[in-house]
């Protein structure tokens, strides 16, 4: 079954929630993100101090997309006869309790059992006062994006063609390692946001979600994009507007914005505009279709 099948499945007559994160009060929000061996990562690949640096970033990350501070922590852990290590367990603690302080963040519970892969999920309840939802864009809204998009599926594809030049450390570590825009989040709510997600299926996917979940045609130009050249040059451009785990803010203001940020890049990439839900790439004036969607949970989609 493809991925919006089965959560469909699963919700039955009620519509899935759209954002990042669920609100369980108007100023209280909770999300949940897990990392599976063989899935999301390999133990050759990822220490146990990556991984745990990484379940907190990714789940920081919905967070802050939808408007929120992160504050306490669930983590359930499947350990395999690798990650229930001594080695193991107090490398992966000691990163994730400076990685849960770095943001003033409280491990309240979790879960521990036996499993033949490493399964790791974090659950984070956070402060919110005033929400970023998904839907919030309105028709003149600009589209922006922090950050570049591309390094992290290069990456991705030098880990797995054995790729190690010095050239590709930086792509190969923004894959492995990602960051949350945390930093630049407190000067971001000095904007009228109107809706706000991060990028952790690529563009063309996550896109598309704020452009439906928003009710407009997000008109995007592509001689704006925000695009790392190395993984431009290596990769092409639909692979570069596939790229997944990018955790970059993709957002909608009515506001013009600084084009930095804290340090980081703030692209204008196009407009939200009235009709059909939905996205559409420009290219010198003319459409332009990608060939592929970008990272799809199960293969099925392909
Ligand atoms: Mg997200």
């Amino acid at each position: 079954m493809k991925e919006s099948e089965i959560i469909r499945t699963l919700f039955g007559t009620t519509p899935p929630p759209e954002d990042d994160c669920y609100f369980l009060a108007p100023n209280r929000l909770v999300t949940t993100d897990s990392l599976s061996e063989g899935t999301h990562f390999l133990h050759d690949w990822s220490s146990p101090e990556i991984l745990a640096k990484k379940l907190v970033e990714v789940n920081v990350s919905d967070i802050i997309a939808s408007g929120g501070n992160p504050k306490e922590c669930f983590l359930n852990l499947g350990l395999s006869p690798l990650s229930r290590k001594k080695e193991w367990i107090r490398a992966f603690s000691k990163e994730l309790r400076k990685s849960l302080n770095q943001y003033g963040m409280k491990l309240a519970g979790g879960d521990t059992f036996s499993a033949s892969k490493t399964q790791l999920t974090l659950t984070v309840v956070g402060t919110v006062e005033k929400p970023w939802l998904r839907s919030g864009g309105k028709p003149g809204d600009y589209l922006y994006i922090t950050g570049s998009l591309g390094q992290s599926q290069l990456g991705y594809h030098c880990l797995r063609k054995k790729k190690r030049e010095k050239k590709y450390k930086e792509a190969i570590e923004r894959h492995l390692s990602p960051n949350s825009r945390f930093m630049v989040f407190p000067y971001l709510q000095n904007f009228r946001i109107n809706a706000c997600m991060d990028i952790t299926d690529g563009l063309i996917q996550d896109a598309e979600r704020l452009a439906h979940a928003s009710h407009g045609k997000l008109k995007i130009q592509m001689e704006s994009l925000p695009l790392d050249p190395l993984a431009l040059a290596e990769l092409g451009l639909d692979l570069c507007l596939g790229s997944g785990e990018e955790l970059e803010l993709l957002f909608l203001s009515p506001d013009i914005l600084p084009t930095k940020l804290a340090g980081v890049p703030v692209t204008m990439v196009g407009r939200l505009e009235k009709g059909k839900p939905g996205i559409q790439f420009k290219k010198e004036g003319k459409t332009y279709l990608p060939k592929s969607k970008g990272f799809l949970h199960f293969s099925e989609e392909e």
